[in-house]
């Protein structure tokens, strides 16, 4: 059984890069009938914060992203930890290392000036002196000290790391005896039985260290998939100034889940040269050998470009349930199928489509400057009483063709062209131009509010 798993540390609010590995690792699962597992990585006391953990629950609520069984907390497993590294220490694979900090830096200091790598040299592997007294330890693992490290990547192929160029015998505990984060990241990993590791290649570096804990703990390798990183149309890492990055302020400015899943699934994989996806679809396609080697490129026109898509092919009642969240409320509104018919075709979020809709739905304050030159021309009164009459006198009016067929009269029985009438008539309604069609605007609002929105302009506007 494919077992995957999202493993956030909760320092900050959920990225969109880390939201992408993590749908990449739940589709996989789904795809293959396994398990997605989640694991908060809260080892990091100073940088950690209880918020942050909620914050990525709550994203995941929000995107339907469900992880399968109880969440582990790293923080609540260092007994599990240290049983580990009393095992090493007990079968010789890991020893304690007395070195102080100052000797460390000297040592350093010595590497740099001649051009080494840094590096733990190995003073206490094989320790048979004397041991400073008192002084405190940590404890490091005995790493390969020559020969290769080959990470099995099912995006990169093996990526072969010279234990020279890479490895030393690094901490696995603390002296304060905390274990540090490749270490518990193996063994957790082992523990919760994943086998397919997808996150992002800024960790790939710390492979050749979680496999040397593998091969000492005698646990299964698995399969790794780093995907590279997402950038920005410069080329450079994303970051908070190309736009929202943190999940949540997705929602806030209106992206409804499945236009945000489907911009995410597509960055970096393909599928042929589809670009809608259903999320039944991501789980039937998604395979991650199809990811792509080189680096993604974020595009907001596309975000934007898949949410109008998505908002456009959502019903109404959906959509209308999706508003309230946004603080519209249309349950009670008795023309809501026209306003969202109308609206759903040219709004590109649900941000967008709510303050279009209040544009419609609340009386103008004041009439747009540059509209009103142009729409209170000579006549435009008489155009607006004659109007006027005939709604009044109108019995039935519902749809926008019954609106329409009155300025049709208007501008028959005046025999002007339409614009004489559909200007005028745009200010008074709305207060500026653009928007739906007239006919469509006034059936939303009625009869009655049209008359009264008429009349407050016949009466207020001069010209
Ligand atoms: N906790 C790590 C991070 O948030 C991820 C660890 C992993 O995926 O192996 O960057």
């Amino acid at each position: 059984m494919v077992v995957t798993r999202f493993a956030p540390s909760p320092t900050g609010y959920l990225h969109i890069g880390g939201l992408r590995t993590a749908l990449f690792s739940y589709l996989w699962a789904k795809k293959n009938g396994g398990k997605f597992v989640l694991r908060i990585e809260d080892t990091d006391k100073a940088r950690n914060s209880e918020a942050a953990a909620i914050g990525i629950v709550e994203a995941f609520k929000w995107l339907g992203l469900e992880h399968d069984g109880e969440i582990t907390y790293q923080s609540q497993r260092d007994d599990i930890y240290k049983t580990y590294i009393d095992q090493l220490l007990d079968e010789g694979k890991a020893y304690k290392c007395y070195m102080s900090k100052e000797e460390l830096d000297r040592l350093r200091e010595s590497q740099m000036a001649k051009k080494e790598r840094t590096r733990y040299e190995g003073k206490y592997r094989d320790f048979s002196g004397e041991i400073p007294e008192g002084a405190e330890f940590v404890i490091r693992i005995k790493s390969p000290e020559s020969g290769e490290i080959i990470v099995k990547d099912g995006i990169k192929g093996d990526v072969v790391f010279n234990v020279k160029d890479i490895l030393d015998d690094f901490i696995i505990a603390r002296s304060d005896g905390s274990p540090t984060y490749n270490f518990v990241v193996a063994i957790d990993d082992a523990l919760m039985g994943i086998n397919e590791v997808i996150r992002g290649d800024d960790h790939l570096s710390n492979t050749p260290k979680q496999i040397v804990v593998y091969e000492a703990l005698g646990f299964t390798i698995p399969m790794f998939y780093h995907v590279p990183m997402i950038h920005n149309s410069d080329g450079k890492k994303l970051s908070k100034r190309d736009g929202a990055t943190d999940v949540m302020d997705y929602k806030k400015q209106g992206y409804t889940p499945q236009s945000l899943l489907n911009f995410l699934v597509r960055l970096g994989w393909s599928h042929g040269d589809q670009e809608i996806f259903s999320f039944e679809e991501m789980i039937e396609l998604f395979d991650p050998k199809d990811i792509n080697k080189s680096a993604s490129i974020y595009n907001t026109e596309k975000l934007n470009w898949l949410s109008a898509h998505y908002i456009k092919n959502t019903s109404n009642a959906e959509l209308s349930k999706l508003l309230e969240e946004y603080g519209l409320i249309l349950s009670s509104h008795d023309k809501a199928e026209i306003l969202l018919d109308e609206m759903k075709d040219r709004s590109t979020t649900l941000v967008a489509m709510k303050e279009n809709i209040d544009e419609i739905l609340k009386v103008p304050t004041e009439y747009d400057e540059k509209a009103s030159k142009k729409a209170f021309k000579e006549g435009w009164s008489e155009v607006l009483n004659n109007f006027l009459t005939k709604l009044e006198s109108a019995q039935e009016l519902h749809l926008p063709n019954d609106y329409h067929k009155l300025m049709e009269e208007v501008v028959e029985e005046m025999e002007i062209g339409f614009g004489k009438i559909g200007m005028p008539l745009r200010v008074a309604m709305i207060g500026k131009m653009g928007g739906p069609g007239l006919d469509s605007i006034m059936a939303i609002l009625g009869k009655a509010e049209s008359i009264k929105r008429l009349k407050k302009c016949i009466g207020t506007q001069r010209g």
